[in-house]
């Protein structure tokens, strides 16, 4: 009972489903779609050959994990702008307090 409208839908799921961001709920049909659906099923496997490769490789890890330390150094960069800021400001009023009072 497969049509290509079915399998449009499936296609568009599948690199959701392969890195589990759909509901379990979605996976079930996913699964038995790919029961009888030779085509879908050829393509997912291809799609998770391709991700093994890349995990394999270290590439698709290490593409995260930098996009991770560069928001980490980011948000530690902000953090000690931020400080300095306040310390030049508290430094700033002492000043104008000794100065003028
Ligand atoms: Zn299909």
């Amino acid at each position: 009972m497969n049509n290509r409208y079915d399998c449009n839908i499936i296609l568009d799921l599948l690199p959701l489903s392969i890195e589990h961001m759909v509901s379990e709920e979605t996976q079930q049909v996913i699964r038995a779609h790919m029961e009888e659906c030779e085509d879908c099923r050829q393509i997912y496997e291809e799609m998770t050959k391709e991700i093994d490769i890349m995990a394999e490789t270290g590439k698709y890890k290490r593409k995260r994990t930098r996009k991770h330390r560069y928001k980490k150094k980011n948000t530690v960069r902000m953090m000690i702008g931020g400080y300095l800021l306040l310390l030049l400001l508290i430094m700033a009023f002492c000043l104008i307090d000794i100065c003028f009072f």
